[in-house]
């Protein structure tokens, strides 16, 4: 599987280091109740279709991505750096 980080290029996948859902990305108050901080460690949904993930180029330029793909056939629809879609919901709130 190719990957295409906004900055190097087309990448094989190894060079990545896949961190998770963006939108579930949030850390549990340190002193939040077990059964949060459980959930999570140690669960994480496994949705068919279209999501949007973030990628780390860990072998490559270090640059944080964010990865909209499809779960369902493995295809990647779009790759951006993670910074342009902060700086671009900050420029709309
Ligand atoms: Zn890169």
């Amino acid at each position: 599987m190719r990957v295409i980080c906004p900055k190097c290029g087309e990448r094989d996948l190894k060079e990545f280091y896949y961190q998770g859902d963006v939108l579930a990305l949030g850390r549990p108050d340190p002193d939040a109740d077990e059964t949060l901080w459980n959930d999570y460690l140690h669960n994480r949904d496994n949705p068919s279709g279209v999501r949007e993930d973030l990628w780390y180029h860990e072998a490559g330029c270090s640059a944080w991505i964010v990865v909209t793909r499809n779960t369902a056939t493995h295809e990647i629809l779009k790759t951006e750096l993670a910074t342009s879609r902060k700086t671009a919901e900050e420029g709309n709130a």
